[in-house]
């Protein structure tokens, strides 16, 4: 379905935006991933997603809260492939704490990276979307683009703003065969998920599977995760031509988390 079609997944070296990543090679679209990691990890899954699909893939390693680093991965995609198909806007981080003991340096990171990254892989690659006449803007937002936790100022911050950015960015790609959307998954069992789960349960004294339950889903009605593959999925249907007229749209993906 994407066979000629160039990707640009961020913070794809593991989790969530790997999972895009094969999704989106799986249909045929050439792919850029990006994130941190080991280099000979990073080239295993680079060389895995060649292989197992056919696709061209190259990896780029800007750290998105720099500026010359994100256009320096726009003009390497552009002169690579001649331009941009479908930008994924996923590298995210986290960080958990009272907001009058909120370290600067973490909200300042959270939002440039959460946000600001984003703002400026659309800046960069909406131009270049134009001139193909096609493109796809998907953002991984989250469950807290809808609604709050306590203790999460600046990641609820930048991804309620990363839902507004999703709606401007709709309408004004709307007669540019350009959607833009956002993706909002309530909690997904990635490695970085998987990892607090044996912690939490020693820390608590409960089973892994009472931590599953009863603190990481208490929010989640369905009590499962929702996996990275059902994330893939939906980001390769909001690249169809069915979804051509879902845009501006924040869509949950989080067993119904959002519905209460
Ligand atoms: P993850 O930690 O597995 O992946 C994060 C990716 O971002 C990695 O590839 C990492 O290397 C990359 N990254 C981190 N800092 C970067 C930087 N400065 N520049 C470039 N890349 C950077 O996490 P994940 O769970 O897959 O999360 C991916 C996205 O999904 C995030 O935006 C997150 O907010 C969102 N999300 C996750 C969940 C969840 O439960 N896991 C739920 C809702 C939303």
């Amino acid at each position: 379905m994407l066979k000629g079609k160039v990707s640009i997944v961020t913070g794809s070296t593991s989790g969530i935006g790997l999972a895009i990543a094969h999704a989106l090679a799986k249909e045929g679209s050439d792919i850029v991933i990006n994130g941190f990691g080991k280099p000979e990890d990073i080239e295993k899954e680079r060389k895995e997603l060649e292989d197992s699909y056919g696709v061209k893939c190259i990896y780029h390693g800007a750290d998105l809260t720099k500026i010359e680093e994100i256009e320096d991965l726009v003009n390497t995609v552009k002169d690579t492939f001649g331009g941009v198909d479908i930008l994924v806007n996923n590298a995210g981080v986290q960080h958990v704490a009272p907001i009058d003991e909120f370290p600067v340096e973490k909200w300042n990171l959270i939002i440039g990276l959460n946000l600001n990254a984003a703002f400026h892989m659309i800046r960069l690659c909406l131009p270049l979307m134009k001139e193909r006449g096609w493109g796809r803007i998907i953002n991984t937002a989250s469950a807290h683009a809808l609604v709050a936790s306590p203790f999460k100022s600046a990641y609820v911050a930048a991804k309620h703003g990363i839902a507004g950015m999703t709606k401007v960015v709709a309408l004004e790609a709307a007669q540019k065969n350009i959607t833009c959307n956002a993706i909002c998954p309530g909690y997904v069992w990635t490695p970085l998920v998987e990892g607090q789960v044996a912690d939490t349960a020693k820390a608590r004294g409960i089973t892994e599977e009472e931590v599953k339950r009863d603190v990481l889903l208490a929010a989640q009605p369905t009590k499962e995760f929702v996996t990275t593959e059902q994330i893939g999925a939906l980001a390769v249907f909001l690249c169809s031509d069915g979804a051509q007229n879902i845009t501006g749209v924040s869509l949950p993906i989080d067993g119904g988390w959002t519905a209460q």
